[in-house]
């Protein structure tokens, strides 16, 4: 084959996304008070953030991080094991057991590095990695990292997902899934999953970055949500840039899971330790997460108006109880002009396209935040209607 110019190269992928209207365009936000924001100097409501539970601004985790970076400065300093462990990461761990119900638990820099970091430190070559097909990208990167054999089933096929198991006899089986499907707002039939994973000695790893804080008791997440705990799902995690309106993330294991990881997870064995400041805030944000019950209910009272209001409008909702509505169009054009005219009709929301999503199912991925009030629903409704009827 010949050698290929590197310039050539990017063009070509630059060519190829504008005839698939598959470009992505960078907005940059300079004002944020709640779910109002300025967007390349626009003010739009904002309907596209993961800020569930309204905790991005919290006066407590603002006041908690300021103090934090006054007493320990702004720097992570090194990585956890050398001398990055801050008292506030052992804190913050202890904490997120306590509340969540698992023995230990494990901070690391963001979700996307847990999701590396636990496939890549308990699966090798004769493993076997089986994941829904909707699974978050970091999670099939993981797997891939791992040189384990990467299976995948139809969204929620638990039939296909025992055969595919039962397949594979030889190694370790790590059964992973997203909790609350990040695209898609439907809850994975976690109860199944765990009978399956304890029929077929399989470690299942529920990956709950939009389950917790709003699902379950105290919002405790998608498993506690299910009846279920840390003895059918041993393994959890914990982002905190969603409902915890933060950076960061943590795994929840038994001892021997956390010490494996803390001795092998090369992400995060070889990375700075994130600011001790931003675990204070993170600190912080989990109690309004636990304590604050009324941001659940006021989010949830908003998600019944939304899907009340859709309804009566003929929108076609995909079926989801979590703040993530999508209105699937199938189309990237369509998708994209109506995007463009809920932007020009002051709300941002995204235009979701593969590969985030499957071929032939973009989508507005609208989501919903106890900052919204319920003018701001009732507004979008009315948009939405005159919009995608079009
Ligand atoms: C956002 C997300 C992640 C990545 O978490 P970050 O902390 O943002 O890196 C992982 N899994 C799922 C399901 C997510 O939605």
């Amino acid at each position: 084959m010949p050698r290929v110019s590197p310039g050539e190269r990017l063009a070509a992928a630059a060519r190829e996304r504008v005839a698939r209207d598959a470009v992505r365009r960078l907005r940059t936000v300079s004002r944020r008070e709640g779910a109002r924001i300025e967007i390349d100097g626009r003010r739009l409501l904002d309907f596209s953030g993961n800020d569930y539970l309204g905790l991005a601004a919290n006066p407590a985790a603002v006041a908690a991080l300021r103090e934090a970076a006054a007493a320990h400065g702004v720097g992570g300093v090194a990585s956890h094991l050398v001398c990055g462990h801050h008292a506030e990461h052992a804190a913050l761990e202890r904490e997120l057991a306590d509340w969540l119900g698992w023995p230990r638990a494990l901070v690391l820099g963001s979700g996307f590095a847990a999701n590396l970091a636990v496939l890549q430190s308990l699966l090798g070559r004769d493993d076997l990695c089986l994941q829904d097909k909707l699974n978050h990208a970091s999670l099939i990167d993981g797997a891939r990292l791992a040189g384990c054999a990467l299976r995948r089933y139809p969204h929620g096929d638990i039939e296909t997902a025992a055969r595919l198991l039962a397949a594979h006899e030889r190694g370790l089986a790590l059964l992973a899934s997203d909790g609350v499907f990040s695209m898609d707002g439907d809850v994975a039939p976690l109860r199944e999953l765990a009978a399956l994973a304890a029929r077929e000695d399989a470690l299942l790893y529920i990956d709950d970055a939009h389950g917790v804080g709003v699902l379950g008791e105290r919002g405790r997440g998608s498993v506690a949500a299910a009846g279920l705990g840390p003895r059918e799902v041993p393994l959890l995690l914990v982002t905190f840039g969603k409902a915890l309106g933060g950076y960061g993330a943590a795994l929840l294991g038994s001892d021997a899971l956390i010490d494996h990881l803390r001795q092998t997870a090369r992400p995060y064995i070889y990375t700075t330790a994130t600011p001790p400041a931003l675990a204070a805030a993170m600190r912080a944000n989990l109690r309004a997460a636990r304590d604050d019950g009324w941001r659940r209910e006021k989010l949830r009272a908003h998600i019944a108006r939304f899907r009340e209001g859709a309804a009566r409008r003929g929108l076609p909702l995909l079926p989801s109880d979590t703040p993530i509505q999508p209105l699937v169009l199938g189309d990237n054009a369509r998708t994209l002009a109506a995007s463009a005219a809920l932007d020009a009709a002051g709300f941002r929301v995204a235009a979701i396209r593969p590969p985030s999503v499957p071929e032939g199912s973009a989508r507005l991925r609208i989501t919903l935040s106890a900052a919204h009030a319920e003018a701001d629903i009732d507004a979008l409704l009315v948009a939405l209607a005159g919009i995608v009827e079009h």
